[in-house]
């Protein structure tokens, strides 16, 4: 073949820089979010209540659920003045959501604009989620801005492992739109992982931007048969899953660079990032107000005191979520912090609550602190773990073994899991050659076929 025409057969990005174009309005969004981050506390409180204040009023013209919900209340959205008034309006849990989806649909906007999303189901059942191209562009305006924390810059060549599928059974593919390279997270195994570091040896991108399961799994693959990367990562950002301590250390350390994590939620509830000096999850408030509240739905105002995350969106006029209960725990984090936002922090994330396995006594064990949380030596001699759970006290643990995980690490896994549990769960380990993914590409910790919401996640109260 001329070699010409061989180069002509090539995407054309390929040879030529991608210019990265974002529209008007993502930069509208982009140039409020850089400015509104170092508002005052009472800046930002005015901002919220003038957004939840619009959103009510739109709620009660426009969508059927809530004009249903204000009749039923015999209120009107002139009753909230304020927001401490507004922590009187009724909690949206995922069930209301999933059986009420077709009347939260505001009724003022065109039907072909909308589109469908699912979130992926923390209860195992996905929620149907809906939103225009406008709700999109504005979170990736925030998300901009949080990328920036670690020097992002929009044109940056990025390698994403997150569970997209490549057509026909490669191993990774180029998407000019974003000047990314997908990498297959479904053939994360030995016989692929030199080929694919190869691939990234050549392609040098600036940053990483993976679920933090699939790249725990990349990592270990690679330290595993002595691979490396012959260039510096800016970062890697870590996004939809919760980062976990165990994680981030193994990343850094043979990366030698830093991770970045944030909270996002498909529902677009919470917008939570680090900063440049702290883990702590800053929340956009101007992205969503957010409340912390305890299993009675009191609303938690101190720090490190474990509740469920609630949202109600500011900007999403198409599916209001209000006061959004999404089954996400975590604890405020003392501030402010020196980076000068006066953003709620959140400390200690847990995730969602079916991130928990139940003891015999029916006490909840957040996966963080049994597993993630210590340093388990066993991690590190695995290629993947999977946890099951169908009854309370009894857990079954499937594990691919890498080289040199012996009888000894097991005994000890199995001591150290016994301790950390209190001796209410009974652990079986079971070998296997392969974990099957999700459909959504990610390796999951834990299938929690319990119904981990009816048992209590507090214990202390
Ligand atoms: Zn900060």
């Amino acid at each position: 073949m001329n070699p010409y025409l061989r180069l002509l057969a090539r995407p054309f990005q390929y040879y030529f820089p991608y210019s990265f174009k974002h529209s008007k309005e993502f930069y509208q969004w982009l140039d409020f979010v850089n400015t509104s981050q170092w508002d005052t506390p009472e800046a930002i409180a005015a901002y919220q209540w003038t957004q939840v204040k619009k959103m009510l009023d739109h709620c009660y013209a426009n969508v059927p659920y809530y004009s249903a919900l204000f009749k039923r209340l015999n209120a009107h959205p002139d009753d909230f003045r304020s927001l401490a008034d507004y922590e009187q309006f009724p909690l949206l849990t995922r069930q209301h959501v999933r059986e009420h989806y077709q009347d939260m649909i505001a009724t003022n906007i065109d039907p072909a604009v909308i589109n469908t999303y699912n979130t992926g189901g923390s209860t195992g059942i996905p929620l149907k989620i809906f939103g225009i191209k406008s709700d999109n562009t504005i979170e990736q305006a925030f998300i901009a801005n949080q990328w920036a924390r670690v020097n992002f810059k929009p044109k940056d060549r990025v390698i994403l492992l997150r569970g997209d599928v490549v057509p026909d059974g490669k191993l990774w593919q180029y998407r000019p739109s974003s000047n990314s390279w997908i990498f297959s997270s479904y053939h994360l195994s030995p016989v692929f992982i030199a080929d694919m570091v190869k691939k990234i040896n050549k392609i040098k991108p600036k940053y990483l931007h993976v679920y933090p399961s699939s790249l725990w799994v990349f990592a270990n693959l690679m330290k595993e048969q002595d691979l490396h990367f012959n260039f510096k990562l800016t970062a890697v950002l870590c996004g939809s899953e919760k980062l976990f301590d165990f994680q981030r250390d193994f990343v850094e350390s043979y990366y030698g660079t830093k991770c970045y994590s944030w909270l996002g939620l498909g529902e677009q509830t919470i917008l939570a990032g680090e900063c440049e000096h702290s883990k702590n999850l800053h929340a956009f408030p101007q992205y969503s107000y957010n409340e912390l509240i305890d299993q009675d739905e009191r609303i938690i105002r101190k720090p490190h005191i474990s509740g469920e995350i609630v949202g109600t969106t500011l900007h999403k006029y198409v599916f209001p979520l209000m006061r959004y209960k999404s089954g996400d725990l975590a604890s405020y984090a003392e501030g402010p912090c020196k980076c000068g936002r006066n953003f709620p922090l959140l400390e200690d994330v847990q995730g969602r609550i079916q991130n928990m396995i139940v003891g015999s006594d029916n006490r909840l064990f957040p996966l963080t602190a049994v597993f993630f949380g210590q340093h388990l030596e066993a991690f590190n001699k695995v290629h993947k773990i999977q946890l099951e759970q169908s009854k309370a006290g009894i857990v079954s643990i499937k594990i691919v073994k890498g080289n040199n995980f012996d009888q000894q690490d097991e005994a000890k896994f199995k001591m150290q899991l016994l301790t950390s549990t209190d001796h209410k769960i009974d652990f079986s380990i079971h070998y296997c050659d392969d974990i099957e993914r999700t459909n959504q590409g990610k390796h999951k910790f834990l299938i929690q076929h319990l119904d981990v919401e009816s048992f209590k996640f507090n214990q202390e109260d």
